[in-house]
């Protein structure tokens, strides 16, 4: 009887369900969109319950699909949109307020004050973290302090908080884990002992009893409850997304990278078994624990990455698809001078400039939709460029290959212009799916369907690999126009 590991990849539009093979190849997959909560201007909230039912819905979708019967599904890795901060009753599992999303920005002021009362830097050193409304710590306090009499229900371990792999666990097993990533996104976690950190905790007003145990990345959780497949499936992987899509890249070896390419781009770069803190304000963070000992990694984003391509195509309405972008470009030489900088919602690393707006340079009479559209996908490789120039510096070396994935690195043009601009080798995935996969390869992993990262190498493929072919003096005068768009744009505040 052939046996499989099961996926659950729940992010932030929609949740997934994939079943993997030995080979790491997706035999059955399902997908459903759910509802995105804005209450008001900047504030974001999911249900947790359309969460839950909608994974749980693609889980059996997925199953059902492939025709598999009790045995054949060794193990389930589950991977999650991160910091979405969720609270619920212990006792009924029922939500007490909607899960507060990630790009929720309504704690702003919350981490203002705080930055004022000098805690940015505690927080940094125990946490990897900058001090931002972004991670689930303020979040959780924000629920807290609203709701009436929630917080001495918390304080007496009625109330339970998770990330949504916690939430997700809790409905799978009715067991209250988490593992070491998702921990090491609250701002809650010391990355340094592995540990809820009770400094942390007062300085948010955190009750210790709300939080999950936490658990390394691969290994047992507990058993799915019988009535969800018709049959127990052990739960052997729990991983953040970016930490799941730098595992089924395969990027195991120090300084070894990835950049995903979706609405934002995510560039991970292993740092093995030592935290890099950075100068240039990139995250350190933990990329995973296997079982044995967690392993770090520098996190860098690019806010307004395939997010750009979607504004050509939704608002300025020059694209009728996606992919458009890529004929367009190709059809002139160059931008003819136009640069574009998306910064539609402010400048991450290293310019930190969440006030800052988007522009465009260089327009002339002449300009057409392809030279803008040539630029917008330059400024996608531009933006991931600076990003791995702040890693370089901390790290003190020159990464040497960028592995690749997400929706937009299906793009030929812009995975060669990166090349171009970065210098150095772009290597995209076979699997467009490596988030899912790394899911997948920490449960199979924890059950011995994999006995070692050996075999996950093995199966790794690449489809494509774009080599740098501009000169040095080329990359770097452009690099040279490139910055000198972002410093004008930041001026004009
Ligand atoms: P997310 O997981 O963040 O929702 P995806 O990985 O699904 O994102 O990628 C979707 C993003 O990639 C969108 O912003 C879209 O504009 C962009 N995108 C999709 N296809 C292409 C393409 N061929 N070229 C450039 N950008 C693309």
């Amino acid at each position: 009887m052939k046996t499989f590991i099961l996926a659950l990849d729940q992010g932030t539009t929609s949740s997934r369900a994939i079943i993997f093979d030995r080979h790491g190849k997706a035999i059955s997959s399902a997908h459903k969109e759910f509802r995105q909560i804005f209450p008001r201007p900047g504030w974001v909230e999911h249900d947790p319950v359309e969460i839950w039912e909608s994974q749980k819905e693609v889980a059996l979708r997925a199953v059902r699909k492939a025709g598999l019967k009790s045995g054949q599904i060794e193990s389930i890795g589950i991977t999650n949109q991160r910091e979405t901060t969720i609270l619920w009753d212990r006792k009924t599992g029922n939500p007490v307020h909607n899960a507060i999303v990630w790009q929720c920005r309504r704690t702003a002021d919350i981490c203002k004050a705080l930055y004022a009362d000098g805690k940015g830097e505690v927080i940094r050193d125990k946490t990897g973290l900058i001090l931002d409304a972004y991670f689930s710590a303020t979040k959780i306090k924000w629920i807290l302090d609203r709701m009436p009499g929630l917080r001495a229900r918390a304080e007496r371990g009625e109330i339970c908080f998770g990330t949504v792999d916690s939430w997700l666990l809790f409905n799978l097993t009715g067991k209250h884990f988490t593992d070491v990533t998702n921990a090491s996104r609250t701002m809650l976690f010391n990355i340094l002992t592995g540990k809820w950190d009770n400094e942390l905790l007062n300085i948010f007003g955190v009750p210790e009893k709300i939080l999950p145990e936490v658990k390394p990345s691969s290994g047992f959780f507990a058993n799915t409850r019988k009535e969800i497949f018709g049959f127990e499936i052990p739960v052997g992987g729990v991983a953040g997304d970016q930490q799941a899509s730098l595992f089924g890249q395969a990027c195991f070896s120090s300084f070894s990278a990835k950049n995903t390419y979706g609405t934002g781009c995510f560039m991970l770069v292993n740092t093995g078994r030592k935290p890099v803190f950075s100068e240039n304000r990139v995250l350190t963070t933990i990329a995973w624990d296997i079982g044995d000992g967690m392993e770090y990694a520098l996190e860098g984003s690019v806010f307004t990455g395939g997010a750009v391509i979607k504004w050509l195509r939704d608002s300025l309405k020059i694209l009728k698809v996606a992919a458009d972008s890529e004929k367009m470009a190709k059809q002139v030489s160059d931008t003819g001078g136009v640069y574009f900088v998306p910064a539609f919602s402010g400048l991450g690393a290293p310019y930190w400039a969440p006030e800052v707006r988007g522009s465009i340079f260089g327009i002339t009479g002449g300009t057409t939709p392809e030279h803008i559209a040539r630029a917008a996908l330059e400024s996608i490789a531009f933006q991931s460029r600076d990003l791995i120039g702040c890693i370089q510096g901390d790290i003190g070396r020159k990464i040497k290959s960028l592995k690749v994935d997400g929706g937009a690195s299906v793009n030929n043009f812009l995975m060669q212009y990166q090349a171009d601009i970065l210098g150095i080798p772009v290597v995209r995935s076979a699997v467009p799916e490596t988030t899912a996969l790394g899911a997948a390869y920490f449960a199979g992993l924890s059950c011995g369907y994999w006995e070692s990262k050996k075999d996950i190498e093995k199966n790794w493929r690449s489809d494509s690999i774009f080599k740098p072919s501009i000169s040095s003096y080329e990359r770097e005068s452009r690099m040279t126009m490139w910055k000198k768009a972002v410093k004008t744009a930041s001026e004009f505040v």
